[in-house]
């Protein structure tokens, strides 16, 4: 007999939509309502036939042979006591209950623990420690803002539902006319399908947003005569016009995203976002977000600040303390220098995602352990292949909104293949590690890949079925 279940949290983006309607039966996902199309493939991917149900370990000649969790555990223990300065990254895609085992690994392990801010929202990060984050929740975005800018974001893509549920289409307590009471800018340099929902669209150059903050900020402080005929390929009259409908507003938010963080300027495009806003402050109020991307990637920045004081790059190979230095301690940096000496990929995909030569580096230079629930590029080259349960689909757990509202997820369907969760995971390869310590093994740095990997290749990976 099916089985509907309601308000379940979908384990994709930023966004965290908690209104999810599954229906199961025996086990499998037969029907999602509510999610979007990226939302909805997560679910049935999670129920077709031929994922992974064991760990795998490569072999000499490229192939994978099915091991025991037991076999796994063992080799990412002695990988990681082995190792002088591994680094454990990812941590997008799981929960705050596996990011927290993570990090009692890594402080055992004296590793580098990152996450995936660190490609992503971490210049957001560096922007908010110099100058703060005068920010709000997405309940006061949908309730109030009355003008909504979205800057370097295409929610239309990549947080599909963003729009329709807080930024511009609800209607909220103080906003009941929905988007017919909201002016909607977008600032991009493609006329983006979120630029098609906005009422102003400002095609800033692309690299240039720093300018256009500036002239923003010149006329908000009184000096609109000298703002220059065209800034940052946009024209005087479109940013005077812009400026007097955020004036006018009753509460403005502004939406930042990549446009800002991977551009030139990175974190400075941030403080001068944070600044404007402080400025428009002065006449109205004025809240700004960070569109975090995986579900849960601003959970790391909340358990490992518990944890550790710092939200990401936290190098523990010290052993006394935790040292966070961005361009030091941050994955890139680290793989492109050669510093680290073993890698473990958990809830994400490096493979994919990072800098082609600093994956090199990891994937074909030092042993390397992946933890998904799939066959990502990172798996196709890992030593150990490792799958767990799908948060929010087989476990639940805490994942924070891109707004750091704590949302709980729950499982829907039981583990495929009895996987563990990464929490589980990550507590019996601690476990492992106080064993294999007690017997004596000890860091030296030798450590020896499970195969010998001729080239780093990517694999092209099967379309499914
Ligand atoms: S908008 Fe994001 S969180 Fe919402 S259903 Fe789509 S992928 Fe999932």
């Amino acid at each position: 007999m099916p089985e509907v279940i309601k308000n379940v949290a979908c384990p994709y983006c930023g966004a965290c939509c908690d209104d999810l309607e599954v229906t199961v039966e025996d086990g499998k996902i037969l029907e999602v309502k509510n999610a979007c199309i990226i939302g909805t493939e997560i679910y049935h991917h999670a129920s077709r036939e031929g994922r992974v149900g064991s760990p795998r370990m490569r072999q000499p000649d490229g192939t994978y042979k099915d091991i025991t969790y037991d076999e796994a555990i063992d080799y990412t223990a002695r990988m990681l006591i082995k190792a002088k300065k591994p680094l454990i990254y990812g941590f997008g895609s799981t929960n705050c209950e596996g990011q927290a085992a993570a990090g009692r690994v890594a402080e055992e392990a004296g590793a580098v623990l990152d996450n995936c801010a660190s490609i992503c929202h971490g210049s957001s990060f560096l922007a908010i420690f110099d100058t703060g984050y005068p920010s709000c929740t997405l309940g006061e975005v949908k309730n109030r803002a009355d003008v909504v800018i979205y800057w370097g974001s295409n929610p239309a893509h990549a947080h599909p539902r963003h729009m329709s549920r807080y930024g511009v289409f609800p209607r909220g307590f103080f906003t009941n006319k929905g988007h017919r009471g909201r002016k909607v800018i977008c600032v991009d340099p493609r006329y983006t399908d979120t630029a098609r929902c906005a009422d102003y669209f400002l095609q800033v150059k692309q690299g240039h947003d720093y300018d256009l903050f500036d002239a923003f900020r010149m006329v908000m402080h009184g000096y609109a005569d000298d703002v220059p005929e065209i800034v940052a390929g946009v024209p005087k009259e479109k940013i005077l016009e812009v400026c007097d409908i955020i004036k006018k507003g009753r509460y403005v938010h502004i939406f930042f995203g990549m446009g800002l963080c991977h551009s030139d300027g990175r974190n400075h495009n941030i403080d001068i976002a944070i600044n404007l806003v402080r400025d428009i402050n002065e006449v109205t109020k004025c809240t700004i977000m960070a569109m975090r991307g995986h579900y849960n990637i601003a959970g790391p920045g909340v358990v490992w600040s518990w944890q550790f004081g710092f939200p990401y790059c936290i190098d523990l190979s010290k052993g006394s303390h935790a040292h966070m230095n961005p361009g030091e301690t941050s994955s890139v940096d680290l793989a492109n220098r050669g510093e680290v000496d073993a890698f473990i990929n958990i809830g994400t995909d490096a493979g994919a995602h990072f800098p082609i030569r600093a994956f090199e580096k990891l994937g074909s230079h030092i042993p390397m352990v992946t933890i998904d629930p799939s066959v990502n590029m990172a798996a196709t080259v890992s030593d150990v292949h490792i799958p767990v349960a799908i948060v929010g689909v087989e476990t639940g757990g805490i994942c924070y909104r891109m707004d750091n509202v704590p949302i709980q997820y729950r499982a829907v369907v039981p583990p495929y293949n009895g996987i563990l969760t990464d929490e589980e995971l990550f507590n019996r390869i601690l476990n492992r590690m106080l064993e294999l310590k007690e017997q004596g093994i000890e860091c030296d740095g030798k450590w020896e890949y499970a195969k010998a990997i001729p080239s780093l290749i990517p694999v092209k990976l099967e379309p499914e079925a």
